[in-house]
């Protein structure tokens, strides 16, 4: 039984500004105010975990720990069938070089991948966004969001971020690159996630 949210502060253990105003935005109308990582001066653990529950725990649960306050992480990515589900938790990984993060390189790098294994196409993947609210007394909730489709080649679009050029989402026939904001917003992983967060929590 997921336990309700009761109180009026949620901490969303987050750097990323962009992510904060979405989720305060998201939770306005519940009366609850949102602050952010940055705010609070939050430590930040490494995440090795193998799944992305297990990330999204670390960090919700750190941050619980370091303020008192229930918090709010996610742990999102690619997922792709014919890579034995890679990059997985380590899809930013793969867009790492020393000079910071290069996503062409990453989807290069993907679509490489994909040739070697001789899979043919369609290949299928999901975007997978995992939300955990941690509570100060060490207990959490999960909520899991995906979206499926599939990995095209070559790269479309120049909108959203990440792997957008390359993911097709099922019943479409362009890429998240191509997608308006407002419909990817609408239809994406993290989407799912969320209105499982907010039934859950505040329905
Ligand atoms: P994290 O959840 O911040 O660790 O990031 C996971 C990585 O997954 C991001 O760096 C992106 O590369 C990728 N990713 C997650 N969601 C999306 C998405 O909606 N579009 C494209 N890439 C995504």
């Amino acid at each position: 039984m997921t336990r309700r949210f009761q109180g009026d502060r949620l901490l969303v253990a987050t750097h990323n500004k962009g992510k904060l105003e979405e989720i305060a935005a998201l939770l306005e109308p519940f009366g609850v105010s949102v602050v952010g990582g940055a705010e609070m001066d939050l430590p930040e653990p490494v995440e090795d975990g193998t799944s992305f529950v297990e990330n999204a725990r670390i960090k919700a649960h750190a941050a619980a720990r370091a303020t008192g306050l229930p918090a709010l992480s996610d742990d999102s990515g690619i997922e792709i069938d014919a890579l034995g589900g890679a990059p997985g938790v380590y899809t930013a990984d793969w867009a790492e070089t020393e000079t910071g993060r290069d996503f062409v390189m990453a989807m290069t790098r993907t679509h490489d991948k994909l040739l070697a294994s001789g899979t043919p196409e369609p290949w299928t993947a999901r975007f997978c966004c995992t939300l955990v609210l941690a509570w100060p007394d060490g207990r959490d909730e999960v909520f899991p969001g995906v979206m499926p489709g599939r990995v095209v080649w070559p790269m479309r679009g120049d909108q959203g971020h990440g792997y957008d050029p390359i993911f097709m989402p099922e019943g479409y026939n362009i890429t998240f690159g191509e997608m308006d904001r407002w419909e990817k917003n609408r239809i994406s992983h993290r989407a799912d996630a969320f209105r499982k967060f907010v039934a859950g929590c505040f329905g």
